[in-house]
């Protein structure tokens, strides 16, 4: 993501080596305010029931009209597992608790756009499945036949570790 200018006064964002950073950070040419460029993160969650994944077909861009596992961005007041129970609840509608922490990514699979993905193993407690706002549809997968057109890489990886299949 390239920002031009500085969200406090309006100046331009300049572009800056800062020797004591070892970095080239992007600065306001008036306030001199540093502009950091971070990672965004976000939650996602493999749900499993019997010997099935639930995924959720998105229904808007990126990857619209393929599958992916419950996620998203966390909020600037919820802690990354709220996120991910969050998510899981505003795409199936079902209420789950966070049961364990299966892998950290980095993803830059979306060109202008770092992503931290936090992936989680959700166990279900309760709700009726239904597809939310931003999703198409709402299924199960059995562990053999999983949807072709996964979205993102490391959701797969992340069904494998819960699934313990390499
Ligand atoms: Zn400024």
């Amino acid at each position: 993501m390239h920002y031009k200018y500085c969200p406090k006064c309006g100046g331009k964002l300049i572009r800056r080596y800062i020797e004591h950073e070892k970095h080239h950070r992007l600065i306001c040419s008036k306030c001199e305010t540093i502009f950091y460029l971070n990672p965004k993160p976000t939650a996602a969650v493999v749900i499993r029931r019997d010997n099935k994944i639930l995924f959720v077909k998105r229904k808007f861009e990126p990857q619209k009209g393929a599958w992916s596992l419950p996620a998203g961005f966390v909020e600037y007041d919820e802690t990354v597992h709220q996120a991910g129970i969050r998510e899981v609840k505003e795409e199936t509608n079902l209420d789950i608790k966070i049961k364990r922490l299966l892998d950290v990514h980095s993803s830059f699979e979306n060109a202008d756009k770092h992503v931290l993905v936090v992936g989680f193993e959700g166990e279900l407690m309760d709700g009726e499945l239904k597809a939310g706002d931003d999703a198409e549809e709402v299924r199960f997968f059995d562990i053999d036949n999983l949807p072709q057109n996964i979205a993102w890489h490391c959701h797969l990886h992340f069904v494998r570790k819960a699934t313990n299949q390499k």
